[in-house]
């Protein structure tokens, strides 16, 4: 009786565990602190030696203008997408999502963005730090002193480096009340 459920239990450890390898969705093209980045997009600033660093610096400003921290987006995905809109449940299109990962369009109006910072990163940040789909608190429209800190940068064209242009327009929400 012994000896046979010994032999069970070992037989049992040889269960392969290749299955595993196929779970987890998209593997990230590189990480920033505990976030998986995704780069579908030919826009010249997802090229750039500097592209991670500027997503770093974008994020910690989003960070601490929301009241979050790096954990908020810990195992998080941000997907930069060269699509005009990328899909978002049951919003349907929209320059940005958010729903456990982040997906940012990185065309404005049929032109490619020319840097990460006048993308809707810092709205999307948002919501993965306060919720708030609905855009009632005040500070989806106050974006002023964000949008000064990261002003100045260089931007991307395909040409040759292009003005970057934080515009804080680009990530305002009239609040619905
Ligand atoms: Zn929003």
């Amino acid at each position: 009786m012994t000896v046979f459920a010994r032999i069970t239990r070992v037989t049992r450890l040889t269960i392969p565990l290749l299955a595993l390898a196929a779970c987890g969705g998209v593997q990230p093209d590189f990480r920033v602190r505990g976030a998986g980045v995704v780069v579908r997009s030919d826009a010249a600033f997802t090229r750039s030696a500097d592209f991670p660093t500027r997503i770093e610096s974008t994020v910690e400003a989003a960070l601490g203008y929301w009241g979050g921290s790096w954990s908020d987006l810990a195992g998080t995905t941000i997907v930069f997408d060269g699509s005009p809109h990328v899909d978002c449940g049951n919003l349907g299109p929209s320059t940005g999502c958010y729903d456990g990962d982040i997906r940012v369009s990185t065309l404005d109006a049929g032109e490619s963005i020319t840097c990460v910072e006048a993308t809707v990163l810092v709205h999307e940040v948002g919501h993965a730090v306060i919720g708030d789909a609905g855009h009632v608190d005040p500070r989806w429209m106050d974006f002023t002193s964000l949008a000064g800190a990261l002003y100045g940068r260089t931007g991307y064209a395909a040409t040759g480096p292009a003005s970057c242009d934080p515009v804080a327009n680009v990530w305002r929400h009239p609040p619905r009340t």
